[in-house]
C-alpha cells in the first residue's frame, strides 16, 4: 500500500469507519499516520498496589487470587465482573461491567498488568474496567499509550489501533524528507522513526526525540521558504533617498492632536530610514487604537513632497475607504492628491485613476488587494505601506513593491506578536513598536458573563442607546467561512429585530454582502442612523466610530484572545466610556482563564502571549488569527529555541546554496516546492 492510497485499504478499517476518519480530515494513510497524538498516558511504570492514591489512574503488577465472580443484576440488566489481585502489598478488586468475554480470560495464580482508575473510598482497592495484558506482552499496558485530539465515534481504543496497522502497512514506505547532513550533525530520528515513535514512544525520552524531528522539519520548512522567497523578491539596487529637506515637523505641528512619544520615535526611525541610500523595509506594530494611521500619513507626505507616489494596501474596502478620508484630512491643505481604488470602483471611474497614476497626478493611492492588478501602473512608486499585514502574504506584498524602484516599505501590523517571533518571522524587516495609546483613552470595561445573564446585558446595551450610544453585537464564530456565518448572522439579527430591540435599529453586516451593501451600512451605522449593528468579524479592523460604545461578542470562546482583542479595538475610540462583553458558554478552565485575561489586561502584547500560551486543542484557537504559520507538531511559542537553531541553519545553508541546487540539499529543495505547490501563504 502507498501512502497516498485511501485509508479505506487499512486494516480495522470498514465503511463506517472511512466515514469517521474522513471528518476527522483523515483520507489517505499518510493523513492517517500523521494523525498525532495530543497527549500521552504513561503506563510504563508499575505502582504498587498499597502506593496508589484514590482516583488515580495507575499500572499495577499482580497475581490473580480469586475465580472471576460474576454477579447479575436483573433490575439493570447487567453484568458485573468482579476480579481479586494482588501484589506484594496489598489485594485490589478489579470490576468490569458486560464484559462476558473475560470471563474465563485470567489464570489463578498468573501474573498480569491492569491499567485503569483506582477506587480507594471504602474496604479493598477497586480498579474500575481496567485494561490488561498477560505480563510477557505489552499491548495496552506497560507503555506509553498515545491520546488522539478529536475522535468523534471512534474510541482511543479503536483509533490507537488503526494506526498501528497503518504503521505497519506504511512501513518502508516513507521517504526521508531531510539530508543526511542534518540528520547526522543534529542527531535527529529519521523520519519513519519520527513518525512512529510519536505514537508509541517506548519512554519520553523517545517522544521527545521525535516530536523535534517532527518539530524541527516543520520549523526549517518554514525558514528556508521565508528566506528564499525573500532573497528571491530582495532588489539588490539601492532605495530612494528622500528629501531631508522635506520635514515632517511641519505636518505635525498642523495636527489637531499632539503625537505620543511613542509615534514621534517611530516617526524619527521612519524618517531616518527614508532619508538613507538604502531601501526602507520597517514592521510598524502597535495595538489597535495606537495611531498607525497617522504615522502613515506622514510618511507619505515626505514621500510625495520628495517627488514620489505613496501606495498604501489595506484588507478591506471599508478600512480603505476610512483611510482615504483620514489621508485626505490632513493632506489635502498640502496640496496632495489622494484616491481610492476599490474591487467595486466603477470601470469610468478606475480608467481615469490608472490613467492619472500612471501620469502621475495621484499622489497616493489608497485600495484593497485591487492595487495587485497588473493595470495598476505608477509613474514613481516610491513608498509602500501595507496596513493590518496579516492579512497579506509576503507575496503580495513584494506584489506591489515590483511596481515601483526598490521603494521603501513600512508594514503596519496591529497584532503584537511577541519581540523574540516578530525578529524571526519577519527576519529583514526592522521593527518600530508604538507601545503607548494616545492620552485619555478610557480603558474598556470588559466583562465576562454567561448565557443566563443575557437578559441584563440586554438591558444594559438598551440603556446605552438611549442615552445616545451605538452597540456593536459579533455574531459567533461559526466556521472560517463568511457563507455559513453570514448565516448565524441572519438568524441573531431576525430575532434581535424582531424580539429583543424591537424598538431601535437595528441593521447587520456579513462578508458575502456586496461591497456597496456593506459600505452603505457602515455609512449609515457613522451616521447614526442606526443604533444595533450585528455583524460577522468583517467589521474587525480599523472601522472608527466614536460613538459606539458598547461591543457585546456572543460565544466568545470561539475566539481567539488576539482577535477578540482586535474587536474590542472598535471601542473606545470616543470621549464616552467603552464596554466589552464576552458572552461565553462552557465550563472549562481554559475558557475561564481565557477570559479572565480578556478582562484583566487591555494589552494587546500579553493577550497575544496569552493566547499562545492557552492555546485549547479547537482549531478556533490556532495561530491563524495571528496571522503566523500553522503547524501540525511545532509551537511557535514553545519552540522558540528550536526556532533560532534552525533559522540559523537555515540562513547558512541559503548562503552556500541560495537555490538550492545542490545533491545535497536535494530533499530541501522537495519539501519547499511542495509547499509552494500548495500556495501556503506566509
Ligand atoms: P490604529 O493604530 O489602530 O490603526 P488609528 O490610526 O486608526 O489606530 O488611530 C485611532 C484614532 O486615534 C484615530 O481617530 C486617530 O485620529 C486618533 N489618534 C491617533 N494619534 C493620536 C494622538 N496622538 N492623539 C489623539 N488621537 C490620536
Ligand atoms: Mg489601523
Amino acid at each position: 500500500m502507498n501512502l497516498s492510497d485511501d485509508v479505506k485499504f487499512v486494516k480495522g478499517v470498514g465503511p463506517q469507519r472511512v466515514k469517521l476518519l474522513n471528518k476527522l480530515n483523515i483520507f489517505t494513510l499518510e493523513d492517517l499516520i500523521t494523525y498525532y497524538p495530543r497527549d500521552y498516558e504513561d503506563r510504563s511504570k508499575p505502582k504498587k498496589i498499597a502506593e496508589t492514591q484514590n482516583g488515580e489512574e495507575v499500572l499495577i503488577e499482580a497475581i490473580v487470587t480469586s475465580r472471576m465472580r460474576e454477579i447479575r443484576t436483573y433490575k439493570r440488566n447487567m453484568t458485573i465482573y468482579k476480579l481479586i489481585v494482588r501484589d506484594e502489598t496489598d489485594s485490589c478488586e478489579l470490576i468490569w461491567y458486560n464484559q462476558s468475554y473475560l470471563k474465563n480470560m485470567f489464570q489463578i495464580g498468573k501474573k498480569y498488568k491492569f491499567y485503569g482508575k483506582i477506587n480507594k473510598k471504602i474496604g479493598m482497592a477497586e480498579m474500575l474496567s481496567p485494561v490488561y495484558d498477560a505480563e510477557e506482552k505489552s499491548k495496552n499496558t506497560g507503555k506509553i499509550i498515545p491520546i488522539y485530539p478529536i475522535t468523534y465515534n471512534l474510541s482511543q481504543n479503536t483509533i490507537r489501533q488503526i494506526i498501528e496497522n497503518g504503521l505497519n502497512l506504511a512501513d518502508g514506505k516513507i521517504e526521508e524528507t531531510m539530508p543526511e547532513y542534518l540528520l547526522e550533525e543534529y542527531k535527529l530520528f529519521n523520519l519513519k522513526d519520527a513518525i512512529s515513535k510519536i505514537h508509541f514512544p517506548a519512554d519520553f525520552g523517545e517522544f521527545e526525540k521525535a516530536r523535534y524531528r517532527l518539530a524541527f522539519e516543520e520549523l526549517i520548512t518554514m525558514q528556508l521558504l521565508l528566506l528564499s522567497l525573500k532573497n528571491k523578491y530582495k532588489n539588490k539596487n539601492a532605495g530612494i533617498q528622500f528629501n531631508s529637506n522635506i520635514k515632517m515637523s511641519d505636518v505635525i505641528n498642523d495636527l489637531p492632536f499632539k503625537l505620543t512619544k511613542a509615534q514621534l520615535r517611530v516617526l524619527e526611525e521612519i524618517d531616518k530610514d527614508m532619508e538613507s541610500e538604502e531601501a526602507m523595509n520597517r514592521l510598524l506594530q502597535g495595538d489597535v487604537g495606537s495611531g498607525k494611521t497617522v504615522v502613515a500619513i506622514i510618511a507619505a507626505y515626505k514621500a510625495v513632497k520628495s517627488g514620489y507616489q505613496m501606495a498604501i494596501m489595506a484588507p478591506t474596502s471599508i478600512l480603505a475607504s476610512q483611510h482615504l478620508e483620514s489621508f485626505e484630512s490632513i493632506l489635502s491643505k498640502y496640496n496632495i492628491k489622494c484616491e481610492l481604488l476599490l474591487g467595486n470602483t466603477p470601470k469610468k471611474k478606475k480608467e481615469d485613476i490608472l490613467e492619472r497614476l500612471k501620469n502621475g497626478e495621484i499622489d497616493v493611492i489608497i485600495g484593497t488587494h485591487s492595487l495587485l492588478e497588473e493595470n495598476v501602473i505608477f509613474k514613481n512608486l516610491g513608498l509602500v505601506v501595507t496596513d493590518e499585514q496579516h492579512r497579506f502574504g509576503v507575496r503580495q506584498r513584494s506584489t506591489l513593491c515590483s511596481k515601483g524602484k526598490n521603494p521603501d516599505v513600512l508594514v503596519m501590523t496591529a497584532t503584537p506578536i511577541p519581540r523574540t517571533l516578530a525578529l524571526i518571522l519577519y527576519g529583514d524587516l526592522d521593527i518600530s513598536i508604538i507601545d503607548e495609546l494616545p492620552p485619555n483613552r478610557k480603558k474598556i470595561d470588559t466583562f465576562a458573563v454567561r448565557k443566563s445573564m443575557e437578559e441584563r446585558v440586554n438591558n444594559f446595551v438598551k440603556k446605552q442607546v438611549d442615552e445616545g450610544r451605538q452597540a456593536y453585537i459579533v455574531c459567533p464564530l461559526v466556521e472560517e467561512n463568511e457563507e455559513i456565518n453570514a448565516k448565524s448572522v441572519l438568524e441573531l439579527a431576525e430575532k434581535y429585530k424582531t424580539e429583543v430591540f424591537k424598538d431601535y435599529k437595528v441593521e447587520y453586516l456579513h462578508g458575502k454582502m456586496r461591497p456597496k451593501e456593506k459600505d452603505e451600512i457602515m455609512q449609515r451605522f457613522k451616521d447614526k442612523e442606526i443604533d444595533i449593528l450585528i455583524s460577522t468579524t468583517v467589521i474587525e479592523v480599523g472601522v472608527n466610530i466614536p460613538n459606539a460604545n458598547i461591543m457585546v461578542i456572543e460565544n466568545a470562546e470561539r475566539f481567539g484572545l488576539a482577535q477578540l482583542h482586535q474587536l474590542r479595538g472598535r471601542v473606545g475610540r470616543g470621549e464616552y466610556q467603552s464596554y466589552c462583553i464576552l458572552k461565553y458558554e462552557g465550563n472549562s478552565e481554559i475558557i475561564r482563564k481565557r477570559m479572565q485575561v480578556m478582562q484583566e489586561t487591555n494589552d494587546g502584547f500579553v493577550i497575544s502571549e496569552k493566547d499562545l500560551e492557552l492555546r485549547g486543542s479547537g482549531e478556533f484557537f490556532g495561530t491563524k488569527q495571528h496571522g503566523l504559520p500553522e503547524f501540525k507538531v511545532a509551537n511557535l511559542f514553545e519552540d522558540i529555541k528550536v526556532l533560532k537553531l534552525v533559522q540559523s541553519i537555515s540562513m547558512k545553508i541559503l548562503q552556500e546554496d541560495p537555490l538550492l541546487q545542490e545533491e545535497k540539499n536535494k530533499r530541501l529543495k522537495k519539501l519547499i516546492d511542495e509547499k509552494l505547490q500548495n500556495r501556503i501563504e506566509i
